[in-house]
């Protein structure tokens, strides 16, 4: 059996469309474009990388777009009025605060005094409530863009077994909780669970989010069973070259599931056009104009 191969570039680059299209809508209406604000501290190169990527990506929804660069040795204090000064202006409708940051600033901190509803990260604490409870709020961009592929992919989830291997606070954890608001039986896996293998093993979905490059083998996967692959893992491809691989071990693996993503071009590109759809339904609400449920 060969995998459907599920196509996240083709799905973002729709999501993008239709978020450019109610941008437009939004601008027409509320007189302004909806805003999103990216502060970058420091250097590290791969949050340069992908503070341009957010930054382009808004501009050609027709978003407004500001990124502020800060220098690597701004303090908490410093960090912590900038944002108080963006939670106040009614220009910006969603704040970004590109993790990680330097060591002399503690990011709890930090995503803690964001206002939540401009935090298009699905970070703070009261947002991680509001989805645990069922409440509306801001999802983190990763797994709700795996919760779309999977939709799209599998229709209702409803009773589906579903493992989720990693418990961070940006993937795996949140990944569980929009599972179970499918009605799914989720298991959240970790370094510590006995017998991953024999886990995984019984799940119809599987989301892999550890870290660990093609850690995930074909007799694992349930056969038919859908494979969605968080990871981003950068090996050594000879001859001084590198390139990407996920946590799952694609050709194998590709064998025995139903449907799987690829890395790159699964999880990845759906990051960003997430967050541009977060950042579209905070200009809504706080501009109070209503958007139709399911618009986006
Ligand atoms: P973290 O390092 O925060 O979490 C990794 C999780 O994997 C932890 O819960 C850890 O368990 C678990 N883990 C580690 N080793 C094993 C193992 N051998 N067996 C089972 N579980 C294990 O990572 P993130 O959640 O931030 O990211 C995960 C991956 O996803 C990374 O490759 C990252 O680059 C990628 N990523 C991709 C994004 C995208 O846009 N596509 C966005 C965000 C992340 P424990 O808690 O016990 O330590």
């Amino acid at each position: 059996m060969s995998a459907h191969v599920i196509d996240g570039k083709a799905f973002a680059e729709g999501l993008r469309e239709r978020v450019g299209a109610l941008a437009a809508d939004f601008t027409a209406k509320a007189g302004r474009k909806p805003g999103l604000t990216v502060v970058l501290v420091g250097e590290d190169p791969a949050s340069a990388v992908y503070v341009r990527s957010k930054g382009k990506a808004t501009e050609a929804a027709g978003m407004k777009s500001d990124t502020i660069r800060l220098p690597a040795e701004t303090s908490q204090d410093e960090l912590l009025s900038l944002v108080q000064k963006l939670n106040a202006d009614d220009t910006v409708d969603g704040i970004l605060v590109q993790l990680p940051l330097p060591k002399q600033i503690d990011e709890q901190a930090i995503i803690a005094a964001i206002d939540p509803n401009k935090d298009v990260d699905g970070f703070h604490p009261v947002n991680a409530g509001r989805l645990a409870t069922g409440l509306e709020g801001f999802v983190p961009c990763t797994p709700l863009g795996c919760l779309m592929l999977l939709k799209d992919r599998l229709g209702d989830l409803a009773g589906k077994e579903a493992v989720v291997i990693g418990r961070s606070n940006i993937v795996g954890k949140p990944m569980a909780q929009l599972l179970l608001g499918e009605s799914c039986t989720v298991t959240i896996a970790h370094s510590k669970t006995k017998d991953l293998p024999g886990v995984v093993r019984r799940a119809d979905i599987v989301v892999a989010a550890v870290g660990r490059p093609e850690m995930v083998k074909a007799d694992w996967i349930k056969p038919g069973a859908a494979v969605i692959d968080v990871g981003i893992n950068r090996i050594d491809a000879g001859e001084g070259k590198t390139r990407l691989v996920g946590d799952v071990a694609f050709d194998e693996v590709a064998q025995v599931a139903g449907a799987i993503t690829p890395v790159p071009g699964g999880v990845g590109p759906m990051t960003i056009a997430v967050l541009l759809r977060n950042a579209l339904v905070a200009a809504h609400r706080s501009a109070g104009i209503p958007l139709e449920k399911g618009a986006i």
